[in-house]
């Protein structure tokens, strides 16, 4: 690993990639196979392979204890109004490894149909899924073959809420009592309508010159929850929220759960205004953010940032390859898509080496 700049800027590199996160890296680790082909990564955050943190990355069990640290841009929200007036933090990786340093390991992968509604062709999908297969075989691993095939374009089921009953306090809005057991009923909207925007913070142009943009400037962060189109969001999630009240109240959650702590019992009553007043001021992100460098398909740059091949519009030898170009969300957790598309992409990449 090189860290002076000047020794880096002197490698006679043939991939530069801007970085090394969980897509970046893949596609690092894939174009490097080729002996003769130089690829250099600039990550801004530290590298943490030296377990100095003493494994706060890489002891699974301790997932969501980097959330807040110096391994997280700790990006948030503008103020909400959707959200009762509330910013909701964003973390984001910044380390080596990027978001999947911090992220909670959940796997898996959207319906066919998800990825379908990207306009790509049925056999980029079938690619995808082939990228997923060559994985598994490679890491030899029975538990990643089943991973893949869940990329089959035969396995079925897709829904608008996943529903997820962990053990812990997953609410930041309620303190836990020591020495209680707690699980948490979360439901994920997984298709939202919401419709938001990021930029980098405004400059006037005196201010521009005196203290230019810096990688510390955070961006504007505006995913304007639940307005506009996105009010359907709250009320799909308000049905939910009933649905929600009745799976804990079934068996076998019927013979686990004592009672429910929060919301306090006594203060819901079962109506719609007050379901959709507890998914205003309680729902939090589930952290998939995308779509910021859109593929815009047939449409090109009126709709998109890059074409099917990842390429920027307009820019030659410009690509990005990671959740961002994503158009729309998949009802799945994004990492698994976010390797796919890294592997898609590098194997891209690699086509159009060959070309020259
Ligand atoms: C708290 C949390 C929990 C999550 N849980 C899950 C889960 O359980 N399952 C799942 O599937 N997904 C989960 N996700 C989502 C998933 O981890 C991310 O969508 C995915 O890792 C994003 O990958 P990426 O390559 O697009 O970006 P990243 O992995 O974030 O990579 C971007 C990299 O670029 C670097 N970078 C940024 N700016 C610069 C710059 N100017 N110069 C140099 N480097 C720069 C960053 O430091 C970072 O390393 C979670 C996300 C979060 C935040």
């Amino acid at each position: 690993m090189t860290h002076r700049l000047h020794d880096f800027a002197a490698l006679g590199l043939d991939y530069l990639i801007i970085g090394g996160g969980t897509a970046g890296l893949a596609v690092a680790a894939r174009l490097s196979e080729d002996p003769q082909v130089q690829v250099g990564v600039v990550e801004a955050g530290p590298s943490a392979l030296n377990h100095e943190d003493g494994g706060v990355i890489t002891i699974p069990g301790r997932y969501g204890e980097t959330l807040g640290s110096a391994y997280d841009w700790q990006f948030a929200t503008v103020a909400q109004p959707g959200l009762g007036g509330r910013s909701l933090p964003w973390p984001r990786g910044r380390v080596l490894g990027g978001t999947s340093a911090l992220n909670f390991m959940a796997w898996n992968r959207g319906h066919r149909a998800d990825y379908d509604a990207w306009i790509v062709s049925p056999k980029e999908y079938a690619d995808l899924y082939t990228h997923a297969k060559s994985i598994a075989q490679k890491t030899g691993r029975p538990h990643d073959e089943l991973l893949a095939r869940q990329f089959s374009p035969d396995s079925k089921g897709r829904g608008q809420i996943e529903y997820l009953f962990d053990l812990g306090n997953w609410s930041p809005y309620f303190t836990s009592e020591p020495g209680k057991k707690y699980a948490t009923m979360l439901q994920m909207l997984q298709y939202p309508f919401s419709r938001g925007s990021i930029h980098i913070p405004p400059r006037n142009s005196e201010s521009a010159e005196t203290s230019p943009i810096t990688v510390d400037d955070k961006p504007v962060i505006d995913p304007q929850y639940f307005l506009g189109p996105g009010e359907i969001d709250r009320k799909i999630l308000a049905m939910a929220q009933r649905l929600t009240d009745r799976i804990c109240q079934t068996p076998p959650l019927t013979g686990l759960v004592q009672g429910r702590v929060f919301p306090p019992s006594d203060n819901i009553r079962s109506d719609d205004e007050t379901y959709g007043d507890f998914v205003s001021n309680y729902t939090i992100t589930d952290w998939h953010p995308i779509g910021t460098c859109a593929m815009g398909g047939r449409d090109g740059a009126q709709t998109g940032v890059v074409d099917e091949r990842l390429r920027v519009y307009g820019v030659r030898g410009l690509r990005v390859v990671d959740a961002s170009i994503m158009p729309l969300q998949v009802g799945a957790h994004i990492q698994a898509t976010v390797y796919a598309i890294a592997e898609k992409g590098a194997a891209m990449i690699q086509e159009d080496m060959l070309q020259v």
